[in-house]
């Protein structure tokens, strides 16, 4: 028997090696997904604004008549060149890595068991899950749908009133489809992952330890050190901005909480310790700590942190120096 890693050692494990591992086969997935059509279709922006300046010499002519047609047939035909295989491409790309990110979630897991018991927990056959599977047979027909929203943004009846807000609408909306493919692949990787994870959970009897991001948003870091319960299900609903707490959400079978959420959730044996110095307590702590400092992802607003700050205060147990911090974000000073 190997002596068992502390807390702070199983967060690093997690939290570092495992999720930059899970983060990599994201990654590669959606590049190879992707296979440059991103590049290619960011690039038809500035190739449609010289196309449009020669054709109208302004950017706030109407833009009309022959011209018109002309220019958005090139634009079509740019975006579909740019686009082309991009929906087959990134579901196929996807099914085909599941398998994988649904072994490595239950390596993971295995590795997590081991470390923390000190005893060798071996990895039990795992199968990809349901949900990620449907996910993903869903992804070539969205990006379709998508591509053809696009197309029908780019036709001369909805430019003519627009002019060139009309084109840059349609290449926007052909742009989001290789962001949701990118977005799809990133939730139903981790999905698949953590589906793993749980496979493996299920196997020792063991529930599961939602395992947060340290930096991640408000909803995730509401998670973080919570210990699933015995059906393996976490609470809907909960987050650390009161304003966006719900009692009717459905509960969680885990992470991903949000399309672009890479936590992970890991097997936490029912005997276990939770309480202070324990991996969940430690995850908690530094949950409230990234709230106190008040530092938002790009897609929350300064108020949703603030009001996190302000509710964190009632708390029972913060540091002095977390308490400080937390009343100087909830008062605006960070
Ligand atoms: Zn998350």
């Amino acid at each position: 028997m190997a002596t068992p890693a502390t807390p702070q050692q199983l967060a690093t494990l997690v939290q570092d090696q495992q999720a930059a591992e899970a983060a990599a086969l994201e990654e590669q997935t959606a590049n190879q997904a992707d296979g440059g059509a991103s590049a290619q279709l960011a690039a038809l922006v500035a190739a449609a604004l010289a196309a449009w300046i020669a054709a109208f010499g302004t950017l706030t002519a109407a833009g009309a008549g022959v011209k018109l047609a002309a220019l958005l047939t090139g634009v079509r035909s740019d975006v579909d060149h740019a686009s082309r295989g991009l929906g087959a491409r990134s579901q196929r790309v996807l099914e085909g890595a599941l398998g994988e990110a649904t072994h490595l979630g239950a390596r993971h897991a295995a590795a997590l068991l081991t470390r923390a018991s000190g005893h060798h927990h071996a990895i039990p056959d795992v199968a990809v899950p349901d949900d990620a599977a449907r996910a993903a047979s869903f992804l070539a027909g969205a990006v379709a749908e998508q591509l053809r929203m696009a197309a029908r943004l780019l036709s001369p009846r909805m430019v003519s009133g627009s002019g060139w807000r009309g084109i840059l609408a349609g290449l926007g909306a052909a742009r989001r489809a290789a962001t949701m493919a990118r977005q799809t692949i990133a939730w139903t990787v981790h999905r698949a992952i953590n589906g793993g994870a749980a496979q493996v959970a299920d196997h020792y009897g063991a529930r599961l330890l939602w395992v947060s991001e340290p930096d991640a948003c408000v909803t995730c870091l509401a998670y973080a050190g919570h210990v699933s319960d015995r059906d393996g299900h976490f609470p809907g609903g909960l987050s650390m901005d009161p304003r966006a707490r719900s009692t009717t959400r459905a509960a969680l079978e885990g992470p991903p909480a949000h399309p672009v959420c890479r936590c992970r959730a890991v097997p936490w044996l029912p005997g276990w310790d939770t309480g202070d110095g324990s991996l969940p307590a430690l995850l908690r702590d530094q949950a409230w700590r990234s709230i106190a400092a008040g530092h938002g992802r790009p897609s929350e607003s300064r108020a949703a942190r603030r009001r996190a700050a302000q509710a964190l205060l009632a708390r029972r147990g913060l540091s002095a120096r977390v308490r400080r911090q937390a009343a100087a974000t909830a008062a605006g000073r960070t």
